[in-house]
């Protein structure tokens, strides 16, 4: 049998309502104990003072590439940068090649993570065959095969009523139908936010109003339907008060934020020099945004942190900020961006962070994980908050280097990262 203490560390979990000082027992893979001054007889120790431990971080929303795409991630890339991360396990989004809208394609993504051995890779599978928007895939043969939600991310489903019988068709097998919500006939897909700084910099813009009008649909076509309705990254000021309202009125709807929405506006565009890290869709909005998702964050509107890691060959963003392609690369950034922007200033309190990163995403998409449980897989990650960093693109372990935090220095890093009591990652 294997047995491994963790000794000391600050253990946070508000699913349990715990937050102390305690050693944590795993063997054979699963959390045997969780108290104080455990029994290490025979088993390897590992000295946990000064830092805290968290269940394992689940991201929902990741963009892992293979397969089709391998020269920009793998999947084996992938579960390397989301354990460096702190993430035990990250749900891969369907817009591969082949798109995974067919049990053969999810089964091959949760066999290939398997192998890696890195962090859990939940698939989610497309909402509609080819991610075309007509016709619905085989929810439940994807279901079986491994998928955890259903997605057409990267497009709105905009026929209302693909979507409302997605919805009817998701709740047999009670997955939830996670929605990139934007209206492509109003946003053309600009390349930045529509504003003040889109004008002055003359770039095409998206307004706003693509975003909430396509989550005001989705919220009406839930309360229709029934379903379980996600929003992913959401990002504007309306959108988090249609959802709070829905809530209120008992819609199955939760939702994401991503730390990019959360630590910049589009002024950033401008001071990057236009640099194409910054051109992410949704894009990056303006301050009265921001302060409603960070308001949304503490009341609990926001049931989820997720990066929308979305990595780029050098190459595909080394062009003009008009032709780019959307997104940027957040798993390895997130932890400590959010821990020295918003724990750190006495902004959100630690619990809180644990919520936003583990239990919430747990819940979302009912995942195992989101607690430290007795008895249940050795998931959890060991931050430490005193360690100062500096973000360089260059040791990332993702393929790709599109981040437009390079250079920051921050204070709080994932020091090491468990899954089924394996190290999967430890801070050099
Ligand atoms: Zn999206």
């Amino acid at each position: 049998m294997t047995r491994l203490l963790l000794r000391g560390g600050r253990v946070v979990d508000p699913a349990a309502r715990r937050d102390g000082i305690a050693d944590l027992l795993v063997e054979n893979g699963r959390l045997s104990r969780i108290g104080e001054r455990l029994d290490a007889a025979s088993a390897d120790v590992v000295d946990a003072s000064g830092k805290l431990v968290f269940p394992g971080f689940i991201d929902l929303h990741v963009h892992l590439r293979e397969p089709g795409f391998e020269y920009k991630e793998s999947i084996l890339s992938g579960a390397q940068a989301a354990a460096a991360g702190g993430f035990s396990a990250v749900c891969a989004m369907a817009n591969t090649d082949p798109v995974n809208d067919h049990r053969t394609v999810t089964r091959w993504i949760a066999d290939r993570a398997r192998e890696a051995g890195f962090s859990r890779v939940y698939p989610i599978g497309a909402i509609t065959k080819g991610m075309r928007g007509e016709e619905l895939s085989e929810f439940g043969e994807m279901k079986e095969a491994g998928a955890v939600a259903v997605s057409d991310d990267g497009r709105w489903v905009a026929n209302g009523s693909v979507m409302r019988r997605a919805l009817e068709y998701a709740t047999l097998f009670d997955l939830p139908v996670a929605t990139h919500a934007e209206d492509e006939s109003l946003s053309g897909r600009g390349a930045m936010n529509e504003g003040r700084v889109s004008t002055r910099l003359g770039l095409s813009a998206q307004p706003a109003e693509a975003e909430s009008i396509a989550v005001a649909r989705d919220l009406t076509l839930c309360e229709l339907a029934g379903g379980r309705l996600h929003v992913c990254h959401v990002s504007t000021a309306r959108s988090v008060a249609l959802i709070r309202e829905a809530k209120a009125r008992g819609v199955r709807v939760t939702c994401e934020v991503t730390p990019h929405h959360l630590f910049l506006t589009d002024e950033e565009v401008a001071r990057s020099g236009f640099s194409t890290a910054t051109k992410v869709n949704p894009p990056l909005r303006g301050e009265r945004d921001v302060a409603a998702l960070h308001e949304a964050l503490l009341d609990g509107t926001i049931d989820a942190l997720a990066t929308d890691h979305a990595p780029h060959h050098a190459d595909e963003k080394a062009v003009d900020y008009e032709s780019a392609p959307f997104g940027l690369v957040g798993l390895e950034t997130a932890a400590s961006l959010f821990h020295d922007r918003l724990v750190r200033t006495g902004r959100v309190p630690v619990a809180r962070m644990v919520e936003l990163f583990s239990g919430g995403p747990a819940r979302a998409f009912s995942l195992p994980g989101g607690g430290l449980v007795e008895g249940k897989d050795a998931d959890f990650t060991v931050f430490d908050p005193a360690a100062e960093v500096e973000v360089d693109p260059r040791a990332f372990r993702s393929r790709a280097r599109n981040t437009p935090f390079a250079g920051a220095r921050l204070t709080g890093a994932v020091a090491a990262t468990y899954v089924a009591g394996r190290e999967v990652y430890r801070r050099p």
